[in-house]
């Protein structure tokens, strides 16, 4: 007998008769003999419902009172599930992540799961149950109850495969798998059959949202045998492995990009030791993460230095940055929050010279400049104007000929 973690998202529990499909899949795994959880996202658009109520009524409201009002939208489909099931014939319960106890910190809406309590989820599977448990959600020690960040139900199911050593995590979505890049900018983006961990943990961190990029480091930390497939229609979908794929022709094995992307930039700046914590410094206490760095040397004993934040940090960023700016002297601060990132990622390049240069040229021929540059063993990123996202990844894409990957699975 088998124990797999099934994971719903939010487009295949969209409407009362998606739910009743997921029902209808999940008994017939049932009456396999298999042990079943399975893990559930919010109704499709609901989280986002509930993020603007919240802003009708306070422009910042408590990251707390959040966690409350967000984490509902998965109470919801759980309970609907566990009702379609029961209807079915199938013995099933419903269990928030408080009631499992899915042990989380205490960082509201970003929260950390610490430990996982099995001991009712074990006796409801092994008296014949399926087991659903509400995705994204936990509670922390006092009590309180806390989300783990947006794409949060893959890491719940990751994390219960983990806890409960479970045979598979299959993660149902509205695509049959990982693709080369996401369909819905390049329509020849073709499924693989399987990705690596760390491709996958790249992918993930670069901007592709088919997985929660905590439920990747999970799955490699712990050896969750973790799959992507389609909700909608049979297949294999995507095996994330440590095994690299027999392709050894693959350059690349995918593309990513984020649109979520600002740049700042302080020129002018004196060139003394300490310049850089003296930048940012101040943003890291303002809580703001950092993702590029460039830093310039200019031949005046000056120097210039550029970075890279979330758009939602933009304004913020900017006015620290003003501040900084005339305590060290420095020139001006400039910043353009209409730029993107755009990566390639591939195990590939490790064993293979040139493909910077690939990546540089492919740009340059669609006239599409490059205004910072980031690489690191298996990726190289890339900004550019948000204008040239959708032609930078189609034209990448080409250039290292992803359209033509074969599907082995
Ligand atoms: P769910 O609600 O099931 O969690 P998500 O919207 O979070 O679904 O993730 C699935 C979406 O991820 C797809 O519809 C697709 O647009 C997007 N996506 C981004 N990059 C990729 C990729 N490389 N392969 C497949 N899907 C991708
Ligand atoms: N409902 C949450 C979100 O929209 C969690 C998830 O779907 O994984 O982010
Ligand atoms: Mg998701």
């Amino acid at each position: 007998m088998a124990l797999y973690v099934y994971k719903f998202g939010g487009t295949s529990v969209g409407s009362v008769e998606r739910i009743k499909a997921v029902a209808e899949k999940v008994k017939i795994a049932q009456d396999l003999g298999d042990q079943i959880i399975v893990v559930l996202s919010a109704m499709s658009g609901e989280t986002n419902r509930l993020i603007a109520l919240a802003k009708e009524m306070q422009s910042q409201p408590s990251d707390r009172e959040m966690d409350v009002l967000i984490s509902t939208g998965e109470q919801v489909t759980v309970a609907l599930l566990s009702m379609a099931l029961h209807e079915l014939g199938c013995a099933a319960v419903s269990y928030t992540g408080a009631q499992v106890r899915i042990l989380t910190d205490s960082a509201y809406t970003k929260a950390r799961i610490r430990d996982i309590d099995d001991v009712k989820i074990r006796a409801d599977l092994d008296s014949g149950k399926v087991v659903v448990v509400a995705g994204f959600q936990g509670v922390d020690e006092n009590g309180n109850i806390t989300t783990l960040g947006r794409g949060g139900s893959d890491t719940t199911a990751v994390a219960l495969a983990a806890a409960l050593k479970a045979d598979e995590c299959h993660i149902y979505t509205d695509v049959d798998g990982v693709y080369t890049t996401d369909p819905r900018v390049e329509p020849k983006a073709r499924r693989l059959a399987q990705i690596t961990f760390e491709e996958m943990l790249e992918m993930a961190s670069l901007g592709s949202k088919v997985l929660q990029i905590r439920s990747v480091e999970f799955a490699g930390k712990y050896n969750v045998a973790l799959r992507v497939l389609s909700s909608f229609k049979a297949g294999c979908g995507t095996l994330i492995t440590y095994e690299e794929s027999q392709m050894e022709s693959a350059l690349i094995s995918g593309i990513a990009f984020n649109r979520d992307e600002a740049k700042l930039t302080i020129t002018g700046v004196p060139d003394l030791p300490g310049i850089a914590f003296k930048i940012l410094g101040p943003v890291a206490d303002a809580n703001i993460e950092v993702d590029m760095i460039v830093q310039n040397i200019a031949d005046d004993a000056t120097t210039d230095f550029t970075f890279t934040v979330h758009r939602n940090d933009y304004d913020c960023a900017k006015a620290i940055l003003e501040g900084t700016c005339i305590e060290l002297g420095a020139r001006k601060v400039t910043g353009d929050n209409t730029i993107v990132k755009v990566s390639i990622v591939g195990v590939g390049m490790r064993s293979h010279a040139g493909i910077a240069s690939t990546m540089f040229k492919t740009l340059a021929a669609e006239g599409i400049n490059i205004r910072m540059i980031a690489t690191s063993e298996i990726k190289i990123s890339v900004v550019v104007d948000e204008k040239y996202m959708e032609l930078a990844v189609r034209a990448l894409h080409a250039a290292f000929e992803l359209d033509k990957v074969t599907q082995e699975g």
